[in-house]
């Protein structure tokens, strides 16, 4: 089934399959709750710091129109390609630096569609809960459900590179990525706040 991915605004669209998604993550990295500031936008996180993330594969996801407005940023030299809609600043999704990776973390905030079909499509937000130590309250994730979410994105990631899937269409043929990715300083980064525990 295909599931509408859209930016506020509504200039980048496109459409997600749903049976490509890995499993539906919340992540609490430091990095995640630094790019919600970087957009503008403290709605994109949950009540304890937590962003809502669907993992898929590359062919999950196709961009439809407006990917003249479409930006790339990253938060430090090793940092994850995260795109955005620079019409509005919402997220649309992460993506390794590598095109041949088969990952692309959609965010949840990019789906046009109401929560309980997300639920049905994908689980419950945090069905895998990712650094959770970064939290900024309480959260308890089960191990299992760390192990069978992990599990989850292996496999689906080992599936997409056994159906020699091309890369995801933030990537050219040649993997290079399609914007210039702006790789912020370490000033710019740090004055984001929560800066990372070690650098
Ligand atoms: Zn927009
Ligand atoms: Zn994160």
């Amino acid at each position: 089934m295909d599931m509408t991915v859209r930016c506020r605004c509504g200039q980048v669209r496109g459409a997600a399959r749903t049976e490509r998604a890995y499993t539906r993550a919340t992540c609490y990295c430091r990095d995640c709750r630094a790019y919600a500031r970087f957009l503008g936008g403290s709605d994109l996180l949950d009540a304890h710091g937590g962003t809502d993330v669907v993992p898929i594969a590359p062919t999950g996801l196709r961009l439809i129109a407006g990917l003249e407005a479409l930006a790339c940023v990253s938060l430090g030299p090793r940092g994850l390609l995260r795109w955005y809609a620079a019409c509005c600043r919402a997220p649309i999704a992460n993506t390794p630096r590598q095109a041949q990776t088969p990952y692309v973390g959609l965010f949840g905030a990019a789906f046009d569609a109401p929560s309980a079909a997300m639920d049905e499509s994908f689980g419950p937000r945090g069905t895998l809960v990712i650094h959770a130590g970064s939290a900024t309250g309480e959260v308890a994730p089960t191990r299992w459900r760390f192990v069978i979410g992990g599990l989850r994105i292996v496999t689906g990631m080992t599936a997409a590179r056994l159906r020699g899937e091309p890369p995801a269409p933030f990537f050219d043929a040649a993997g290079r990525p399609i914007r210039h990715v702006r790789e912020l300083t370490r000033a710019e980064r740090d004055a984001l706040g929560d800066a990372p525990a070690a650098h």
